[in-house]
């Protein structure tokens, strides 16, 4: 199956829909305590998507409850946002999705609460790390393999596992598009990348090993061996130079 290229001004709606998920992380980064609930994340980015016009690509997305996913601590992705409350040295990942005239923004961030043990912090910094280190490679001429590698050399090098079984992926008029993107890979395979796809990279790392399984809610994703892991996504467009990041971070919560 081809990969859409997008034209100027398809990459231009698609930064604002990354810009309304950055507002949101903003939000939520500022609103991330002990004591808070994922229920109470998911409602700022609800108000704040709301507020720009926007919707969430996540809502009744096969029936999902949540305007974003909250995944905590051995938890990797898909985590329902609910009563739980955050603890102090929890780490959470919350995966943020908008949808403006058309178009997707994707990212996840996962965020310290409170005081962290130095291990987790620098699993936190590590896998940021790794997803820069992939997206250094995510260039036109380049091919897929190239930046799974990147991640992959840079996750493994530190000791870290690599969660196999969900990766990155095209996004534009629909959030999951052609290719799926592994977050390993052997340099010069796969799919050689041209300016203008638009692709969401998202390193998942763990403490431990990469094998997975789902929870009795059906949604849950946590490592089998209960190590904690992280999770770090941007969606980008690919240039002839580095990618144009859609998802850019803001320092601001107003705009
Ligand atoms: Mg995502
Ligand atoms: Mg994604």
């Amino acid at each position: 199956m081809g990969i859409s290229l997008r034209s100027a001004a398809d990459i231009a709606t698609m930064k604002r829909a990354g810009h309304v998920v950055a507002m949101c992380h903003a939000r939520v980064e500022a609103a991330i305590a002990p004591g808070v609930s994922t229920q109470e994340l998911d409602d700022i980015v609800r108000e704040t998507i709301s507020e720009y016009g926007a919707s969430s690509n996540f809502l009744g997305h096969h029936g999902f409850t949540g305007n974003i996913c909250a995944s905590i601590n051995e938890e990797i992705v898909h985590g329902i946002p609910g009563p739980r409350r955050l603890q102090d040295g929890d780490i959470v990942a919350v995966d943020i999705g908008a949808i403006v005239d058309g178009f997707h923004g994707d990212s996840a961030w996962t965020y310290a609460v409170g005081d962290v043990s130095e291990v987790h912090r620098r699993l936190l910094t590590d896998t940021e790390a790794s997803l820069y280190a992939g997206l250094e490679q995510a260039t036109a001429g380049n091919r897929l393999g190239d930046i799974g590698h990147a991640i992959e050399v840079y996750a493994t090098d530190r000791g870290y596992g690599i969660v196999q079984e969900y990766g990155g992926h095209g996004i534009g008029r629909e959030m999951w598009e052609e290719p799926h993107i592994p977050n390993h890979g052997q340099p010069g395979t796969g799919r050689r990348l041209k300016k203008g796809m638009t692709l969401a990279i998202e390193p998942m790392l763990t403490l431990g090993g990469e094998e997975t399984r789902v929870l009795a809610d059906e949604w849950t994703v946590v490592t089998a061996d209960g190590s904690w892991s992280a999770h770090f996504e941007h969606t980008v467009a690919i240039t002839d130079r580095e990618p144009l990041i859609l998802t850019q971070r803001v320092t601001s919560v107003v705009d």
